[in-house]
């Protein structure tokens, strides 16, 4: 897709006088006069280039800002919308704006859409071919483009930095700006070099930032480091109030995922793992089974990974399994869940894989599969993370030390029984409410018991046995299930086999994880992982008394009101004409195929869901609809609207 867009670009110079050229000419043409007109008023050009009717929270702001040459600082979360923040001050200015990005899929993703609504950007990144390189640069000179991203390894340069001499620059962006803060979890160093090539231009532009991340030491360290002067700081809310949150314990993941994606076969998500492995485990076993599932981790060939990603965006395989490598900066609108097959290593994490899904506001699903494993494979992950050279050794300390209060708070959130919703806004430092009506402990009525006495049963049994077994065998025993792991470890002998028989396979898992959590139990991390008894848990077989209870708040075994999610949350996945919508997304998607562009980028699902309320069949009330901007409009509004009469004839 880079190539592609690269070369439609070099083309439009390189061939006068062709017919493809003639087209992106007179486009460009067509926006520039867009723009003319619309010259510095912000709504014209929300409208005419991106087609939406009003900003969202905090958007207006920092374009506001930005216009008015004061730096600003905008934390927004992902999916809030902070592209359009830096770029409609871009095609505002006269000169050239720069977007420092750290993620080559991030820029490929943001141009090619750039260029679909007719707007003349590039990248400059390591993917490019040392022709590209230059024909890019030539270009750039000739003031060929109006944004212009590049990576931090490009900054300091010096072809880079005679280009800047060269060219007005307007504005200087840096987007994912926490990776310039050792506080946060993406920090890069190359981004500390940012603050030199600012120092280097003949001018200082003004200087706006962009992250997800709102902690306050990241705030603050983007802030200073960057050396922002006197900034406009919006931070908006972190809620994405379409995203259902829930965290499962399943004895097996993969039948709880089997059983989540036949119930929604209709649907298309990202499923997270943590390793390369366990990404095409899943992967084959539900190409097996025949979803249309596809892969991506970083030890797939360049082209492998280039091919699955387009596959997922342009949705012919609209399952994604993959590692963390894969997502940054893909815009896909329409991806209505991400699982999480193993527990991320914070939270921060976390909500941003998450926060792909329902990029279009329309309801999603945001689903944490947890195993005391994951645990440990952080753990371990953070224990042999490679020395940083950049960092001396206090530092790396202290860096590892914050990762694992991170995945202290990460394991805590899978174990809570509040409100999803409000523990994540609250590590965020937000107020939340209580009560979100969408996440699954919302959903759950607990019941509160005591646990204490299963407690005892179990933690004499790890203790009779002589501390050398793994969790599964230690709950089978409990049980009172015979098993091979069980006879083959004489376990049916054991005083305290069968002690719990009386309690389901899944509590005695609850109990046990939550006597893991408060401490009464552990698991050795070096090796296989063994599950022992904590200096509380041996005190507690001392005391052998009950009248300090174990409370622990447990779901109810009878789920809530599943129900109350299907009616009322869910509804956003049903367009108001269902089979009108089926009929615009395969046209879409014909659409998509030719031109060899994602289909989200022609319309997002809700443009389409918007058409099927609110039947266009005039330019004007096409162009009333949300994402139905001037340009999309010329190019796809009259089949669309064809598509629509032809339906309403019908019905
Ligand atoms: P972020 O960079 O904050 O993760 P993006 O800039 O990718 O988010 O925007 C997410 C989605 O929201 C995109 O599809 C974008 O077109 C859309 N969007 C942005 N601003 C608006 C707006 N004012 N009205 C409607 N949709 C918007
Ligand atoms: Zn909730």
């Amino acid at each position: 897709m880079a190539i592609a867009v690269i070369l439609l670009l070099v083309y439009t110079i390189d061939y006068c006088g062709n017919r493809r050229n003639e087209v992106a000419v007179t486009e460009r043409e067509f926006v520039t006069g867009l723009l003319e007109e619309a010259s510095v008023d912000k709504h014209k050009i929300l409208k005419a280039v991106y087609g939406y009717d009003t900003f969202r929270e905090g958007q207006e702001a920092l374009i506001d800002s930005t216009l008015n040459q004061k730096d600003a600082l905008g934390i927004m979360p992902t999916g809030a919308g902070k592209s359009i923040c830096f770029q409609i001050p871009a095609l505002s200015f006269d000169g050239v704006s720069i977007i420092i990005s750290p993620l080559i899929s991030l820029m490929k993703d943001q141009v090619t859409a750039l260029v679909e609504v007719g707007v003349h950007a590039a990248y400059i990144n390591s993917s490019l071919t040392e022709g590209q390189f230059r024909k890019v640069m030539e270009n750039a000179r000739l003031r060929m483009y109006k944004i212009i991203y590049v990576a931090p390894e490009h900054l300091m340069t010096d072809s880079f930095l005679s280009l800047m001499n060269a060219l007005e620059i307007s504005m200087v962006t840096v987007d994912e700006a926490h990776c310039i803060s050792q506080w946060g979890q993406d920090f890069r160093p190359g981004y500390l070099k940012i603050v030199d090539f600012i120092n280097m231009l003949p001018k200082r532009p003004v200087i706006t930032a962009y992250t997800a991340t709102a902690t306050k030491a990241v705030k603050e360290d983007i802030l200073c480091i960057l050396g922002l002067r006197n900034p406009t700081v919006i931070v908006t809310g972190y809620d994405r109030k379409n995203l259902y949150l829930a965290v499962k314990k399943p004895q097996s993941k993969m039948n709880e995922l089997l059983d989540y994606l036949q119930k929604n076969s209709d649907k298309g998500g990202i499923i997270y793992c943590n390793t390369r492995k366990a990404v095409e485990e899943v992967q084959e076993e539900l190409f097996r089974r025949g979803y249309p599932v596809t892969r991506y981790h970083a030890g797939l060939s360049d082209l492998e990974r280039k091919e699955n990603q387009e596959s997922f965006i342009y949705d012919r395989t609209p399952i994604m399994v993959a590692t963390n490598a894969f997502g940054m900066g893909i815009d896909k609108s329409n991806v209505r869940f991400v699982i999480h097959y193993n527990m991320p290593k914070d939270i921060e994490s976390y909500y941003q894989e998450a926060g792909r899904a329902g990029r279009d506001g329309e309801a999603a699903d945001c689903i944490l599969y947890y195993s005391g494993q994951d645990v440990r494979i952080n753990e371990f992950l953070i224990d042999r993370q490679k020395e940083n050279e950049e960092l001396d050794y206090n530092e790396m300390q202290l860096i590892r030390e914050r990762d694992r209060d991170r995945l202290r708070r990460m394991t805590y959130y899978c174990f809570t029984n509040e409100c999803l919703r409000y523990g994540i806004l609250r590590y965020f430092g937000e107020e939340g409410n209580h009560d979100c009506g969408n996440c699954e402990n919302c959903l759950t009525e607990f019941e509160e018991i005591d646990v204490a006495a299963d407690a005892i049963g179990l933690i004499s049994l790890i203790r009779t046995s002589g501390e050398r077994y793994g969790m599964n065998a230690m709950i089978d025993a409990v049980h009172g299930t015979s098993n091979a792991k069980v006879r083959q470890y004489r376990l049916e002998q054991n005083p305290f086999f069968g002690a719990l028989k009386s309690r389901t396979i899944v509590r005695i898992r609850q109990i046990a994880n939550h006597l893991l959590v408060k401490d009464y139990l552990y698991l050795t991390t070096d090796g296989y992982p063994v599950l022992k008894a904590a200096a509380q848990g041996i005190e507690l077989l001392q005391e052998k008394n009950l009248s300090e209870p174990i409370t622990m708040k447990l779901p109810k075994e009878q789920e809530k009101v599943l129900s109350k999610k299907k009616d009322g949350k869910r509804s956003g996945s049903d367009a108001t004409h269902p089979e009108l919508f089926e009929r615009l997304r395969k046209r879409r998607f014909e659409i998509a195929q030719k031109e060899h562009k994602p289909p989200y980028i022609i319309f997002s699902d809700k443009a389409l869901k918007e058409m099927c309320s609110s039947l266009p069949t005039t330019e004007e009330k096409m162009l009333e609809v949300n994402g139905v901007g001037a340009i999309k409009f010329e190019k796809y509004g009259q089949e669309f609207m064809r598509i629509i009469k032809e339906w309403c004839l019908m019905n």
